[in-house]
Formats: C-alpha cells, structure tokens, sequence
C-alpha cells in the first residue's frame, strides 16, 4: 500500500492456522448499490490439521444462513466478530458452505451513484479488514485460493483478483467468475465495479497486463500508464522472478483512501494521478505504479508475518519503485530520492524512538528507512550476491509468510556479511547512521555538488554567488539549482534578481516552479519574468504564479484572468477553482459573478470528488463566499470515508462556529440535513 499520508496500521495475530488450513474458497456475491448491501454464498474447503472443537472465520457484522459442513446442517455462532463453527473436528478435509449478507461500514465504499452515471463500489482490505464485506482471515498467516462470483447490473465492468474465467449474463445481470491459482492474504481479496474501459499490453514474459481508465480520461490514458510495461519488464529482471500472478491490472478509483494499494493481480489506485501529459510534470502515478507492482512479489507473494516484519513488505516495495524509476529517470534522480528521504530520516531520528524492526514503527520508517536499509545492504554485498538472495528468499518462501530473519538467512548464504550487526544498526536503532548515509550519497557526483550547495548555507550571498552562478549554468541535476532556489527565498530581492533570471532561463520545469513559489511578493521589474511562469507546462506552477500575480499587481487582474479563463488543471480542478475564486474577488472583471458562484459552489457539492470539494470550499470559505448551500457541503464533508477530508470539514466548521452569526445559520440549516449529517453536525455544536 501507499499512504497519501501518514498513518498508523495495526494488526492482529491468531492462532488457528496450526489447527486448520483453510484451502480455497469459491464466493458468489451479489452487491445491492442502493441498499449498500452485499450477500453471498460461500464455499471453503479446509483441512484440519489436529483435533479441534471450533473453528473461527473472520466475519464482522454479517448474518448467516443455511450453514452446512460436508453437505449437512451444523451448529454455529455469530459472534458479529466471527463466524464460529462448533464440531469435533477430526484430522481431514471438510467443506463448509453458508449464505450470508452485510451492509458493511468500512472496506465497501460505494462512490458516486447510479443515478448520476458514475457509480463506483471498490474495496480496501489492508487497514481495514476484508472481513467487513468477505468473511475471511484477518491474519495474513492463513493463506486461500480465492474465486469469486460477482453478480452486478450488465452496464458496468466488474474486476477481482485473478483470471477472468467466464461472463454469463440473466435479465440484464452479468456475472463475472474470476479465478486464482494459488493461495493469499484475505487483505489482498478485492473486487471493482464501475464504468470502466481498458487497455491491454502484454508483457515481454507474456502476462496480459490491463490498464483500466474511465471513458471520458481516453485522452489521459498513455500519460498515466506511462512506461507501464517497461517497469514491469524491468521489475521481472531485477527480481530475478517470474512475476508470480497470471494477469495484471491496475484500476484508479475515485476518492480512494490511498495512493495505491497492491491487491493480488489488481492493483487500485487513486483517481489523482489520472493525468494528461501535462499534469504528468506534477503529479504522475510512476513511483504508485512501480511500488504496487513491487508489492506482488514482497507482500502478495511472501507477506510479512506479523507487523513487527513490516518493512518486509514497505521497504522492498519501496526500494524496487526506485530502482525501477532509477531505469527510467537516471542516476541522480535515484539519488536525489534517496537524498530527500535521508533528510527525513536524519530529521525524524532526533525524537522518534521507535526503529523499524517495531509493529509501532512509523510510515517514514518502514518505507523510507527500510528502502535505505535494503540500498545500504545492496552496497555492502554487491548486486550480484543481493540478487541471489533476494531471489532466493522468494523462491524459498513463495505463498508464505516470512520474518526477517528469513531475508537475512538467505543473505548469509550468499555471503559472510555481518548481517547481525548491520540489522543492529539499520532496523534496531532509531538513530540514523548519517556518516554512513553522507558516505553512500557521496559516491554521486550530483549529491556532492547537493552537499556543497547545503553547506553553503552558512554562507552570505555575496560569498557564494559565484559558485551560485556557476551552477544554473552548468548541465548540473535540477534539485540541485532547486535547492539554490531555496536558498535565495530570504535575500533582498535585487541582490539575487541575476540567480533568479538565472534560475528561470534553466527553462526546467521544477526549477522554475521553484522559483515561482519563493517570491510572494513580485517587484514591478520582475513582472516580465514572472509572467512568464503562467505558460508553463505545469498546473502546480500556473496555480502559484496566478495567485501571485494577481494579489501583486490588481492594475493587471482582468488580463491574467481572460488570459486563463479556460483553465481547468488536474482532475480537480485546481486552476478553475482558483479561477472562479478570483474572478469573483475581483469588483472591475465584468462577468456574472453569480453564474460564477454558482459553479464554485457545484464544485464543493458531492456531485464532485472530495480533492476537488476541499478545493472549492477552501477558496469558498477564504473568499468569505458563503452561503447556505456552502454550509451544507461543508457539513456534508464530515461524513466522507477520507479522514482527509471528513477532518477538514469539521476543523473548518469549528472555525466558523466560533462567529455567531455563522452559528446561527448553521443552526437554522440543520431541518434540511440528513440524519448522518445532523449527527456530525450536533456533536460540532456542542
Ligand atoms: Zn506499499
């Protein structure tokens, strides 16, 4: 998985997989959309390996019917946690069959409606429990074939793990029956259903690899699967494994609580980084794409035991995303990511305590320090060595779970490193080894130049403008002349107008966005300059120079709006939005402003993705543009799935709480909210 943002996991462990092992199960399950409803019916095979009197399956909140083992009627209790089955079991294989139905609360999201013809259902297991939707395994130890049935309205694509083995169709309903081969995590179980089209490539090893896009982003679709297929090539041949699924698909979806997450052979992610070529500068879903695709291999096929062995799955996943961006973006690019992590790294070690071999660890440690952990290792023992017992590892612990002494096994096998210590340092300590770290940067050119640049800090403009110079001009990497940018952000502005020029002229995207966002005030003799930011290839830099321009210069607004009134940006909407808030704050720019307000205020509704509301209702609620309908988005905010978005719905009403007349029309608006609404909306008021 990927987190858009920091959060904590949590997990669980069980003990049943030493009595029974559950084998395969086939679930044919039907979705209600309007009653946001599932049922299905159930068939496991397990075997039970000792004498036991109950088995547990996972199940929240489902009720059950027409329970029946090896085909006859059998004692169970609903715990609303678990479905337990009471027999004494013996040694041998057993069938169980069941129905059951649930309207689950979380893991089942269903987005959009079909009345507005952009329905979305779509599942998010890890974090949050299959169980919710599927009666499963919350521990990952206890590995199924999973096939599921899924019976849905013909009009929309339905998508699971595995191969799509048959479609039949009865009075318009279409049933898909996906298969998988081979055995996983119940967190990796998924299933998708929405208006989707795809894009088949096949890979050079031969699995078809599916790339669904909605059919309105055909346009968008080469941009946001850009090099797809050449990072899975890559990540085959770096692994040294066969990837180890039969098909691959990778499906956004909208309003997604994460930036991707790996499910087995089909892997979702968010709608965000559906980008046309030019939000592909800002925003593109490589490092997504290849850090999902890592995880089929680290995660779907060895999957971390417990969460103390996490990195096993985030730090692999996260080091194999670079190494594959390292093959299409370059060496400093590679290490210009590993630079910046180090700096967070380095930062975080000075109050967070926990180190990464910990179920408490944090995001940045388990991804980025594990990433880091596997780099150093990989220098240590040499690529050679490294790739045998990554591949050795694999192989060894394939539809397994691992631990890390599992990985260090394989490494000690192939060579006589000092695995022990080295885990000591890297995954024990919360300290960070910086001298180590500076040491394996350094062998890049680049990031000794990056080093310099850092230590010139200290130094005063006059003293390192030469060298300053020196660098916009040369061929060196862009985060470099970035972090010379960044260094300029304080100056008087005449003292460093030449390195800005300087900066600008570099006609690099990021520098200049660099540049744009580190001058809020702009003096009338660097307007020329800076407008020209408005042109660039980038929606994050035309958002800045934008709002810049027109907050520095009001003699110039109506030119910089007729000049980008038919700017839309990213999928959402970040430069109409913006558009629309300043061309109604602006009292001279002849157009319909309440036409304008109305649009604004369409686009906080739910009729919009939750990035695009919390766009609209920032700049509505700054531009003081509110009105009842505002406060009704705003208040529908707090019940979103995303916590993102639902925390800023309520920090934003507290806010406005604190004003009475506000509190006032909050109180009035109340008969017209729905009853989750009112709920969200009473507890604020209280
Ligand atoms: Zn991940």
């Amino acid at each position: 998985m990927k987190y858009l943002f920091l959060l904590i996991s949590s997990f669980t462990f069980a003990q049943q997989t030493q009595f029974v092992d559950f084998k395969s199960v086939l679930g044919k399950i039907a979705i209600n959309a309007t009653a946001k409803s599932i049922s299905g019916d159930v068939n496991y095979d397990f075997e039970v390996l000792k004498p036991i009197d109950t088995i547990k399956i996972d199940a929240q909140n489902m009720e059950f019917s027409d329970l029946k083992l090896n085909g006859n009627p059998i004692n169970y209790r609903n715990t609303n946690k678990e479905l337990q089955i009471i027999f004494p079991f013996k040694k041998g294989n057993n069938q169980l069959t069941f129905h059951y139905q649930a309207k689950p609360k979380q893991t089942l999201y269903f987005v959009g409606s079909a009345a507005a013809d952009d329905l979305q259902i779509w599942t998010q297991g890890q974090g949050k429990y299959s169980s919710h939707w599927f009666p499963s395994f919350d521990d990952v130890n206890e590995k199924v074939v999973f096939s599921l049935e899924i019976a849905f309205d013909k009009d929309y694509q339905v998508i699971s793990n595995g191969i799509l083995k048959a479609k039949s169709e009865i009075n318009g309903i279409l049933t898909w029956s996906y298969k998988m081969q081979k055995p996983m995590s119940s967190y990796l179980l998924m299933l998708a259903i929405g208006k989707f089209e795809k894009n088949v490539q096949k890979s050079k090893s031969g699995i078809p690899l599916e790339m669904y896009f909605e059919p309105k982003d055909t346009d968008k679709l080469e941009p946001t699967y850009r090099y797809s297929k050449r990072m899975f090539d890559f990540l085959e041949k770096e692994i040294g494994m066969k990837y180890p699924w039969k098909i691959y698909k990778q499906n956004p979806v909208r309003d997604f609580l994460y930036a991707g997450m790996e499910n087995t052979s089909a892997t979702l992610f968010s709608s965000r980084y559906v980008v046309d070529s030019i939000g592909f500068e800002d925003r593109n879903y490589i490092n997504v794409n290849a850090h999902e695709l890592a995880h089929q291999w680290f995660g779907d096929l060895v999957t971390a035991q417990s969460g103390k062995h996490h990195w096993l799955q985030e730090g692999f996943a996260t080091y194999y995303a670079l190494l594959a961006e390292r093959e299409i973006f370059g060496e400093d690019y590679f290490y210009s990511k590993l630079y910046e992590s180090a700096q967070q790294i380095k930062y975080a070690s000075r109050t967070d305590t926990i180190p990464v071999l910990n179920e408490k660890a944090s995001s940045l440690s388990f991804y980025q320090k594990g990433a880091w952990t596997l780099f150093a290792l990989h220098e240590a023992i040499g690529d050679k060595a490294f790739k045998k017992a990554v591949r050795n590892y694999l192989k060894k612990n394939a539809f397994k779970t691992v631990t890390t002494q599992d990985f260090w096994d394989e490494i000690n096998r192939v060579s006589d490193f000092d695995t022990n210590n080295f885990s000591k340092v890297w995954l024990e300590s919360s300290v960070a080894d910086s001298q180590e770290i500076n040491k394996l940067l350094n062998k890049n050119k680049a990031m000794k130049l990056l080093f310099e640049v850092e230590q010139a800090k200290k130094k005063t403009l006059a003293e390192k403008e030469e060298f300053f110079v020196e660098i916009l001009k040369s061929k060196a990497y862009s985060a470099i002349k970035e972090a010379v940018v960044g260094q300029l952000k304080n100056e008087k502005f005449e003292a460093k107008k030449q390195l800005l020029e300087l900066a600008l002229e570099t006609k690099n995207i990021q520098v200049r966005q660099a540049v744009a966002a580190s001058l809020s005030k702009i003096p009338e003799d660097f307007r020329l300059q800076y407008e020209s930011l408005l042109d660039d290839r980038s929606y994050q830099t035309q958002e800045i120079a934008l709002y810049n321009l027109w907050n520095n210069f009001p003699e110039f607004r109506i030119d910089y709006l007729d000049r980008s009134k038919d700017w839309i940006g990213f999928n959402d909407f970040n430069l109409k939005t913006l558009w629309l808030s300043l061309s109604i704050s602006t009292p001279n720019y002849t157009v319909d402003k309440e036409k304008l307000i109305k649009e604004l205020v369409q686009y906080s509704s739910p009729a919009f993705e939750a990035i695009t509301r919390q766009n609209a209702l920032e700049k509505l609620v700054s531009f003081k543009l509110i009105d009842d309908d505002v406060l009704k988005n705003l208040v529908n905010a707090t019940t979103h799935h995303m916590w993102q978005f639902s925390k800023y719905g309520r920090d934003t009403i507290r806010t406005l709480l604190k004003n009475k007349e506000w509190r006032t029309s909050f109180e009035r608006i109340m008969p017209d909210l729905n009853e989750k609404e009112q709920f969200q909306l009473n507890r604020l008021l209280n």
